[in-house]
């Protein structure tokens, strides 16, 4: 079978790979003269960027880290220094506890909103037949108004760029979700734990797969690279596709008859492509990636003493800052900056701020040091200062989200397209990577 892969980004990449692994006959094409679509690295005064992703969690047997481990890419565990995380409520920064002991002490939460937070096991589920809710739903029903504000809505921003009212609990945050069937967060984590133990004990599970936080040495580009490096001469870069038509023996990939088409772009681009399949392209509609902007900022680590230890921090909606979150990326990756530097990664726009990316670069930078500056307290001249922005940012998954997926993908599937990329069914790079087999599975249903 030759399927052509329409779209170069991490997406259209692990699809591919996946695909030649399965036997199959793939093709990447994609518009830019680059692969990795929003991933990618890039060096600036000696500070090394992120382009978007720049991290994923270890753990999932067929996530990043396993394909890594596959393509030969070395990787690095974020710092033991980074495992403290900060948010800004109500104009001042609060540590996120991470033990019950932290809980206690904590002033993210008032006395009565940590009794709330630890009413969660005793609360009913709610069961499956009531449908998909919001993350502030969920949140707020299971864990109390407060924590639903001080702790759920930074960490929804956190992944999605969105309010946390915005974002479905089953498609955006899938664990929870489960985790709820089984009984409530701490009920659900229990059995988890309980089952983990026991599949060890009998020796049906290995001991040994590794959490944490984990990317590639140097950064999330590599990656890219070892993928295009695989795929070789399959990838095809500097070439737009134009149009997508349907044909009784496959699909016509601009006048080209292929057998199958995997369509890995942002499902905005996507809807001009498959014009000719009508049903398609409104159901493609629907979907959208919010614009976002990363400002990297860099400083004399005497500058900046209260970044000297911790992921970053998360900032709550309503506040002055505009900011959405500022990660340490010199803490978590400590190559980021040169000696006695630190680098500042603050991301802005996404749905809860789409205007953010109405401001040029000056105007963006000249906001992210004001924020800085209110929020970690940090003045004087920044050591370096840049903008990467994109216009298809972060993709969004509201309430009733599964539901539009399953009707794009039926309509695609019926003209032999698979669906694939960030805007179906987990947008991290770790769901991209376990995305790739659900492809290989549609393709070869095929026959
Ligand atoms: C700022 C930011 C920070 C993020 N941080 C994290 C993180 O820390 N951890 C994490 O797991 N995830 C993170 N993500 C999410 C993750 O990076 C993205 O969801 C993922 O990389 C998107 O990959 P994709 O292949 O679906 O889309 P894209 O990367 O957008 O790739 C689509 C590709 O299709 C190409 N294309 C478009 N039209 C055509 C055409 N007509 N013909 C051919 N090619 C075409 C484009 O040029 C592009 O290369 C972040 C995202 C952003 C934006």
């Amino acid at each position: 079978m030759r399927i052509a892969v329409v779209g170069g980004g991490i997406g259209g990449l692990t699809a591919a790979h996946a695909l030649v692994a399965a036997g199959i006959d793939a093709h990447v094409f994609e518009a830019l003269p680059r692969a990795g679509g929003v991933v990618g690295t890039s060096t600036a005064d000696g500070f090394v960027r992120e382009h978007a992703a720049s991290s994923f969690l270890g753990g999932p047997p067929r996530g990043a880290l396993a394909l890594c481990k596959q393509l030969g890419v070395a990787v690095e565990q974020a710092s033991p220094r980074a495992s403290r995380r900060w948010i800004y409520l109500d104009g001042k920064l609060r540590a996120l506890p991470r033990n019950p002991l932290e809980l206690a002490r904590s002033d993210l939460l008032t006395w009565r909103g940590k009794l709330e937070l630890l009413r969660e096991p005793l609360r009913r589920t709610r069961g499956h037949d009531n449908g998909d809710e919001s993350m502030h739903a969920f949140a707020a029903r299971r864990l109390g108004a407060e924590a639903a504000r001080a702790i759920v809505a930074p960490f929804v921003t956190g992944v999605f760029a969105a309010d946390a009212h915005d974002i479905s609990l089953e498609a955006g945050f899938p664990r929870l979700a489960a985790l709820e069937a089984q009984g409530g967060l701490v009920r659900g984590l229990a059995r988890q734990v309980a089952r983990t133990a026991f599949a060890r004990v009998v020796g049906k599970r290995s001991s040994t797969t590794p959490r944490g936080l984990w990317a590639p040495r140097g950064g999330l580009g590599s990656l890219v690279d070892a993928l295009a490096r695989d795929l070789g001469t399959r990838v095809k870069l500097a070439m737009p596709i134009r149009k997508l038509a349907p044909d009784p023996r496959g699909v016509r990939v601009d006048d080209e008859l292929w057998d199958g088409v995997v369509l890995a772009v942002p499902a905005q681009d996507a809807g001009a492509l498959v014009v000719d399949i009508p049903d398609l392209t409104s159901r493609l509609a629907v979907f959208e990636r919010a614009p976002t902007a990363l400002v990297y900022l860099g400083y004399p680590a005497a500058a900046a003493p209260r970044a000297a230890n911790g992921f970053g921090a998360l900032v709550a909606a309503g506040e002055e800052a505009r900011v959405l979150g500022i990660v340490f990326e010199s803490v978590v990756w400590p190559d980021r900056a040169p000696a006695g530097q630190v680098l500042l990664r603050c991301i802005f726009g996404g749905a809860r701020d789409r205007d953010a990316l109405a401001l040029d670069d000056a105007g963006l930078i000249a906001q992210a040091t004001r924020d800085v500056a209110a929020v970690l307290g940090i003045t004087g001249a920044t050591a370096h200062a840049s903008v990467i922005r994109w216009t298809r940012g972060v993709a969004q998954y509201p309430v009733g989200h599964r539901d539009r997926v399953r009707a794009a993908v039926t309509a695609a599937r019926t003209h032999r397209i698979v669906l694939a990329g960030a805007d179906y069914r987990g947008p991290g790079i770790n769901d991209l990577c376990a995305d790739a087999d659900i492809v290989v599975d549609e393709v070869r249903a095929w026959g």
